[in-house]
């Protein structure tokens, strides 16, 4: 054995000592201490954590009210429980009123976040809910309602949320418009041009206006979607732009990751939220919503919380061009 590889070995051995003490004491020390901090939950069955279809036919005009969902989509708001992963932060969610953008508001505050939210003004109404779920946690909560179709609006809304929470660490590209088409031919080119500017040029623009304020350990994370991998026959715009959404997070996390901001995605299944009330989906599709996955029902935006939180937290540090996929079972990744 050479000197190296012998003192590698006796190093080894004194730290396994180390260990071999440390698990001695630790049963009783974990007993003493441990106990009140976590309360033992019962196992939950994820097939019947949530509701399953059938659903009732329900239609709202665009972009929908979470708020007159049936039945009401469980954002978190009096399940998650933040440890503190995000002291300090400051977060830009487009979107933020509802669906995965409202889970992921409710969240980060509850991690210790400062939290801008975007949405329509006809959101208003959920928005609402999301700023004093944000306060409670005694976090500052900042409401900027507003087009993202808009290139001067998107320029506008980075710094008014810079000004309003004193920097920028986490921007998450959220928003996104989906309206089903059964037939290429019924997508007018107003249609697609909305469905472009609303869900690819928006986060162009918006991370454009960030990257300046993004200092290292900063993230960025975008929405795409089971539809970037698997497309749906009555949602090729939308389609097309998750595919391009997974793109650019692998471009840029390879053109950010020296510069040390991590750029990352989510890719959603089936989901209950507004979208797909509001046009995203046929009454057929919606009746049966998310009970072909192997957990025969669709995911609430609350069960991608964590998702969001971990992408932005630091211990994710080495995670950076990933897509992390929530989807009951079915499709990629
Ligand atoms: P949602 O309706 O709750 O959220 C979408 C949000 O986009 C709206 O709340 C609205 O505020 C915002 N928005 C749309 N157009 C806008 C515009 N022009 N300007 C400003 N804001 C605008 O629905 P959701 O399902 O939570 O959607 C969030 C993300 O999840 C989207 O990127 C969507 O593509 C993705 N996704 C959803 C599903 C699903 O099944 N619900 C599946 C995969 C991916
Ligand atoms: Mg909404």
């Amino acid at each position: 054995m050479s000197e190296e590889k012998g003192m590698n070995r006796r190093k080894a051995l004194g730290s396994m000592g180390a260990v071999l003490a440390v698990a001695a004491i630790s049963p009783a020390f974990a007993a003493e201490n441990k106990q009140d901090e976590f309360d033992s939950k019962p196992l939950e069955d994820p097939t019947k954590k949530y509701p399953k279809p059938p659903f009732k036919k329900q239609s709202q005009p665009w972009p929908g009210l979470a708020g007159k969902m049936e039945p009401r989509p469980d954002h978190g708001e009096t399940s998650y429980k933040g440890s503190g992963r995000l002291k300090g932060r400051k977060a830009l969610i487009t979107g933020g009123d509802s669906g995965m953008g409202r889970a992921a508001a409710i969240a980060y505050a509850r991690e210790g976040a400062d939290v801008a939210i975007n949405y329509l003004p006809d959101e208003e109404a959920d928005a609402i809910e999301v700023i004093k779920l944000i306060k409670a946690e005694g976090r500052v909560a900042v409401a900027l309602p507003g087009d993202l179709r808009n290139e001067d609006f998107c320029r506008k809304l980075v710094a008014d949320a810079v000004s309003a929470l004193g920097g920028l660490d986490i921007l998450v590209n959220n928003a996104a418009r989906q309206q089903t088409r059964a037939s290429i031919l019924d997508i007018s080119s107003e249609d697609f041009d909305a469905t472009m500017k609303t869900n690819i040029y928006a986060p162009f623009w918006l991370i454009k206006a960030a990257l300046p304020h993004l200092k290292p350990g900063s993230a960025i994370i975008g929405t795409s979607s089971v539809q970037a991998y698997d497309p749906s026959e009555d949602l090729v715009d939308y389609a097309q732009t998750k595919a391009a959404t997974t793109s650019y997070i692998k471009s840029l996390a390879k053109q950010l990751g020296p510069k040390g901001i991590r750029v990352n995605g989510v890719a959603p299944g089936p989901i209950w939220t507004p979208l797909q009330v509001s046009g995203g989906a046929t009454q057929e599709k919606l009746q049966q919503f998310g009970g072909k996955t192997p957990l025969g029902r669709p995911g609430q935006p609350a069960e991608l919380a964590s998702i969001y939180v971990q992408l932005a937290a630091d211990d994710s540090s080495y995670a950076t061009g990933q897509v992390y996929g929530s989807s009951g079972g079915e499709g990629n990744p």
